[in-house]
């Protein structure tokens, strides 16, 4: 080959290097926002394929396992219109009962919804929920990765403050078994838990009750929720 067709042959391989770095593609399995932003819906591919558009609010919204990204999130902000689950607080959801994964173990991440929330899938089985009206609460302890990922993985519940998202509806008290965060979501539907008056707009209070041995002290007493809370005015 004369040097002169070594250099164009070179240009070429740098102009393919060059559009397989700007054509990046990331990996996907399982239902997922097509985006990132609401009006642009859902990509309801279950296989795992690729997009050439990245995850919008990866971080949150995703778990990642060999870097396919899989969509843990609530879709109703997204246009969802399929069966719905409904749940309350931050529960384990595992990833490959979710997608066709092949792993020895499961994967197991955490949800970190705050309050009344829907997800397109069940409760996976070999963790411990328990219903209460049609409702799932996780029934069992929250491990060290979760307390070392929630000052991230909370910020999901910033994402959603900024989109309408409907709730189920939770007028009752979380079951004793429930060990999670208790707060309160400021909606546009009427949502209350355990009877207490909605927070003013755009707040949320977070009430930690850790004497919470038993269900009957839960409803209408007002003043025994007040200790241990702060507020946070976080949705901007
Ligand atoms: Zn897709
Ligand atoms: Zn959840």
């Amino acid at each position: 080959m004369s040097h002169r067709n070594l250099a164009a042959l070179a240009t070429a391989l740098l102009l393919v290097a060059a559009s397989a770095a700007e054509a990046k593609q990331w990996r996907y399995a399982g239902m997922h926002p097509r985006t990132g932003q609401p009006r642009d819906g859902l990509c309801h591919l279950e296989a795992p394929h690729v997009h050439s558009a990245a995850p919008l609010y990866a971080d949150t919204l995703y778990r990642t396992r060999d870097n396919v990204y899989v969509f843990i999130g609530d879709p109703t902000p997204f246009g969802y219109e399929g069966p719905r689950h409904s749940y309350y607080g931050h529960h384990p959801v595992v990833l490959n009962v979710l997608v066709d994964i092949d792993v020895d173990v499961d994967v197991v991440e955490y949800c970190y919804h705050d309050g009344p929330h829907y997800h397109a899938y069940a409760p996976p089985p070999g963790q411990e929920f328990v219903d209460k009206e049609d409702v799932h609460f996780y029934a069992g302890e929250y491990p060290e990765e979760y307390r070392r990922e929630n000052p991230k993985l909370v910020r999901v519940n910033t994402v959603y403050g900024g989109w309408n998202v409907p709730r189920p509806v939770v007028t009752f008290a979380p079951p004793p078994q429930y060990h999670g965060p208790i707060i309160q979501v400021n909606v546009d539907v009427d949502v209350r838990v355990g009877g207490r008056p909605p927070p003013p707009s755009r707040e949320v209070i977070i009430i930690r009750d850790d004497d919470d041995d038993d269900d009957h002290h839960h409803g209408h007493d007002h003043g025994k929720h007040k200790k241990h809370k702060h507020k946070h005015k976080g949705w901007d």
